[in-house]
């Protein structure tokens, strides 16, 4: 390998928002990730929505909303 032109690679720990860790190799020493294969549906074999932002609670709470006020006229 020519000397000074690659990154260096070490052991890295993956941390995922479900709280799982493992180890793995990357240039970079710490790794943040959403999913992994803990608990990605894929793997889980469970049907789930992958949502970080919010977007199903947003909507959900929209449509709730509108339901509610379904014989009202729209004030929004
Ligand atoms: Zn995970």
């Amino acid at each position: 390998m020519k000397k000074g032109i690659h990154p260096e690679y070490h052991k890295a720990i993956v941390h995922c928002a479900c709280g799982n860790e493992f180890e793995t190799g990357s240039t970079l020493k710490e790794i943040k990730v959403e999913i992994c294969s803990k608990c990605h549906p894929f793997f889980t074999g469970k049907q789930k929505l992958v949502d970080s932002t919010g977007r199903v609670e947003k909507f959900r709470n929209k449509y709730a909303r509108a339901n509610k006020n379904s014989a009202a006229k729209d004030s929004s």
